[in-house]
This record gives structure tokens, C-alpha cells and sequence, in this order.
């Protein structure tokens, strides 16, 4: 389904991601966990088509859509990508930022907007939503464009306990009704190790250690998985 062979990025002398390979299949739900600064958002934005890999590519449903010479098309057909760092336009109102949606059957685009919690919103400008109100409106523009493989980056990070339990059971909808696929990032193993089906493990833009969340929590490859797990001794 998506396949990264050897994927590289420097930026001036740092290495940022380093050789880092791994496939996912279509349904299993792959987190990516690693302290800050470990390159995690790197890698999704190279997976995303946002940042160009210099070595190393990508293959997603078999075709290769990006490599150090591909050129650069901001996103790929079938991926969709949550950023960290995420922006809704201010002042519209949330139907118009889902205008998209009007090309979806009635009975689609409500699926998706009752998955995202969202349907409350849609006649409330973007301004008058919270934060994690917000979020579930970008994700919910993103599902409206129908793709395969959803790419979230850090979505727990910012979100008070009841928000993030929300938006666990969205991700967890997202798949098991939607049918997608869904990776994502985290610096906090605890929003993975419940869901993941395999987590991998990264520090210093490599992956060190790949398993179920079992064998990561109950045997970590090193000192510094059994620190972020939590459980080495
Ligand atoms: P966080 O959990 O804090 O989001 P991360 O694992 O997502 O961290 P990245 O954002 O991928 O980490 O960054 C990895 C490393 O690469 C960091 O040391 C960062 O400072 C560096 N880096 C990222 N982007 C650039 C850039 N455009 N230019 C220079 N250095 C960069
Ligand atoms: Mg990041």
C-alpha cells in the first residue's frame, strides 16, 4: 500500500532523516512515535508529497510518486495530510470551507461530518469554533476529497483530555467506517500504544526499533524506547 525505501533529508549539515525504511498495508493502523526533534514530521511531509526526500523514495498503491527527482506537486492524489501545524481560513463559514463536500452525495457528506462531530458547526464562521473544534473541521475537509491514506501529524498535541478523546474515537472511525488508512504521528507513546496495530520507533531521524505496541512497551530495543515507553529497567 505505501512503501518508503531509504529516505533521506539534510538540511545544511544535519541529517534530519536518515535511511529510513518501512511499508504499511492497506487497514493497518501504523503510528510513529520519537522524542521532539527526532525527525517524525520530516518523514510524514516527505510521505505527503510536501518535502522533497534527497535520497530514498516513495511508493504509494504500487506507483513511485516521489523521489530526490520527482518534481515537487505539494500533496499527492489519495493522501491526505494533517499538519502539525494546521490552518483554517478565518471568517468563513464552516459549510463554505466544505464546499468540496457539495460533489459528495448528501448521505457521504454527512457520514463525514458526523464521524468528525462537526455537524453543530456548519453554519458557524471558522472564527466562532475552538481550537479543537477546528481541527476536526480541517480533517473533515480533508475526508471530503476521498482519500486512501490519511497522514496525521501530532493531532492529540494541542487538545484538553475531553477534546482528545473525541478526536480518538474520530481517528478510530475514520478507519474502521470509512475504510481508510491511517498514519500517525506522536511524541507521546500513550495516544498510540491502544491503537496502533505496529508502532515504529525513531530518534535522531531513525527508525530504532519496529513492533507491536507489546513488544515496544514490554521489550524496548534500548534505553531510550524503554524511557519514551516507560517500562525498562
Ligand atoms: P516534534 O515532535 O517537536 O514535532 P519532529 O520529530 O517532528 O519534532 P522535525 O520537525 O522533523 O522533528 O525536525 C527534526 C529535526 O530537523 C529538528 O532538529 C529540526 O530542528 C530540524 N529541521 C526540521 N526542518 C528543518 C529545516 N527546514 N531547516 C533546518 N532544520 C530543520
Ligand atoms: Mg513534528
Amino acid at each position: 500500500f505505501l512503501t518508503v525505501t531509504d529516505i533521506r533529508k539534510t538540511e545544511g549539515s544535519l541529517t534530519v532523516v536518515q535511511d529510513v525504511r518501512f511499508s504499511q498495508q492497506e487497514h493497518e493502523r501504523l503510528a510513529i512515535v520519537g522524542e521532539s526533534g527526532s525527525g517524525k514530521s520530516t518523514l510524514l511531509k516527505m510521505i505527503a508529497g510536501y518535502t522533497q526526500p534527497d535520497a530514498g523514495q516513495v511508493l504509494f498503491l504500487d506507483k513511485r510518486v516521489l523521489g530526490p527527482d520527482e518534481q515537487l506537486i505539494m500533496g499527492h492524489p489519495g493522501i491526505a495530510y494533517l499538519s502539525q501545524h494546521f490552518e483554517l481560513r478565518n471568517n468563513y463559514r464552516v459549510e463554505e470551507v466544505l464546499a468540496y463536500a457539495n460533489q459528495l452525495p448528501d448521505e457521504a457528506a454527512q457520514k463525514i461530518f458526523d464521524i468528525c462531530r462537526i455537524t453543530p458547526f456548519l453554519k458557524r464562521k471558522t472564527h466562532q469554533v475552538s481550537g479543537g473544534e477546528k481541527q476536526r473541521i480541517a480533517l473533515a475537509r480533508l475526508l471530503v476529497g476521498a482519500p486512501r491514506l490519511l497522514l496525521l501529524d501530532e493531532p492529540y498535541s494541542n487538545l484538553d483530555l475531553i477534546h482528545k478523546g473525541i478526536l480518538k474515537t474520530v481517528v478510530q472511525d475514520i478507519g474502521e467506517q470509512l475504510g481508510l488508512t491511517v498514519l500517525l504521528v506522536s511524541h507521546d507513546p500513550m495516544d498510540t500504544l491502544p491503537w496502533a496495530d505496529r508502532i515504529l520507533v525513531m530518534r535522531g531521524g531513525v527508525i530504532v526499533q519496529t513492533g507491536t505496541p507489546e513488544e515496544v512497551y514490554r521489550c524496548p530495543a534500548n534505553e531510550y524506547v524503554g524511557g519514551l515507553f516507560g517500562d525498562y529497567n
